[in-house]
């Protein structure tokens, strides 16, 4: 008979793991966020404080509104060649390792752990540890960081309440438990600075942003009596108003935001790719939309890369979307 592992690892079977191996490398996905830095800088400290050795490897920049993590000076797309063979790569926030990037070099499964809370994760790690009822992967850390003793300082304070700001929309979204409010005064307590976050991460828009938002806004379209509201970005636009990818994040809530608007998509057309972003008020499940089309995420929040033009792609997704109910 094949032993066959539980599909998800338990907390002591991730600590047990943690506290065996001796180097880390911390993983976070293209076009990262304040969830899948936040989680990886929030273990990294703290496996440093127990005399581990750690890296944080992220294909991408860190984004400019997230500087201010403590440790993000040392994120690199660069490893070094002395690694030894056991070092576990800890993912944090994908549903699958490719998210990573190509640059990532090859890792055996033997050496990957998966840590998120992301619906429909393809399990890909040795270990998964994967809490679909958490609000962000660094709530889930959370229970690991407890689970090892680790002490909870002003940093990892600051790292983990980023994560849960990031992955609620400041408190605002469904996920929002009282757990959840209950653990960010406890953050809090410790130092973590929530004026700060917010600042960085809600206010602080380059002017370039907020013209950019203008563009995007003027080709918004309606369907389905304005239950669907899509826009696109395109390489033009981002040269006209002088913004970049990064300054693109959050426009998609704003669409969502509208009144009548169930669901939103944001078509990203540039840098020779098309990446869309989906948000749902909660009827129709944009995770499930973007599946058929190759992305993941979560029921309201999710993504995908189209490959083709992009008129195609409205049509694709509109198409993904009425399957799931809109
Ligand atoms: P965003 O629209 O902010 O880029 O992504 C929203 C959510 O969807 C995030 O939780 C993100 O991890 C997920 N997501 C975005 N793009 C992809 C994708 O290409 N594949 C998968 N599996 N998930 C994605
Ligand atoms: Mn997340």
């Amino acid at each position: 008979m094949i032993e066959s592992r539980p599909a998800i690892a338990s907390t002591q079977e991730v600590v047990d793991e943690l506290r065996r191996r001796s180097a880390f490398v911390m993983v976070s996905h293209v076009k990262p966020d304040g969830d899948t830095l936040g989680a990886g800088l929030a273990l990294g400290i703290a496996l440093k404080r127990l005399g581990k050795r750690v890296h944080y490897f992220q294909q991408d920049p860190v984004p400019r509104n997230l500087r201010f993590l403590p440790d993000a000076e040392f994120v690199a797309r660069e490893l070094p060649d002395d690694l030894p063979p056991d070092t576990l790569y800890v993912f944090c926030d994908m549903s699958d390792w490719s998210r990573a990037g190509e640059y990532l070099p090859r890792v055996s499964r033997e050496n990957m752990l998966d840590i998120d809370h992301h619906l429909g994760n393809s399990l890909f790690g040795k270990l998964n540890y994967v809490l679909e009822t958490e609000c962000s992967t660094g709530t889930t850390v959370m229970h690991l960081l407890r689970g090892l003793g680790a002490e909870i300082d002003r940093d990892i304070a600051t790292c983990i309440l980023t994560t849960i700001m990031t992955d609620t929309g400041g408190f605002m979204h469904s996920n929002t438990t009282p757990e959840v409010l209950e653990l960010s005064a406890e953050l809090m307590r410790i130092g973590a600075d929530k004026e700060l976050i917010t600042e960085e991460i809600f206010a602080n828009k380059r002017v370039a942003a907020i013209r950019l938002l203008g563009c995007i806004i003027s080709e918004m379209r309606f369907a389905f009596d304005g239950r669907y509201c899509y826009s696109y970005v395109d390489d033009a636009m981002l040269r006209e108003t002088g913004a970049d990818g990064e300054d693109t994040e959050d426009i998609v809530n704003t669409l969502r935001g509208m009144e009548g608007v169930e669901v939103s998509a944001l078509f990203k057309a540039f840098d020779g790719e098309i990446r869309v972003s989906l948000r749902s008020t909660g009827r129709v499940n944009v995770q499930a939309a973007a599946a058929r089309l190759g992305g993941g995420g979560h029921f309201r929040a999710s993504g995908l890369t189209f490959h083709g033009p992009l008129e195609d792609a409205f049509v694709a997704v509109e198409k993904a979307l009425v399957a799931e109910g809109l």
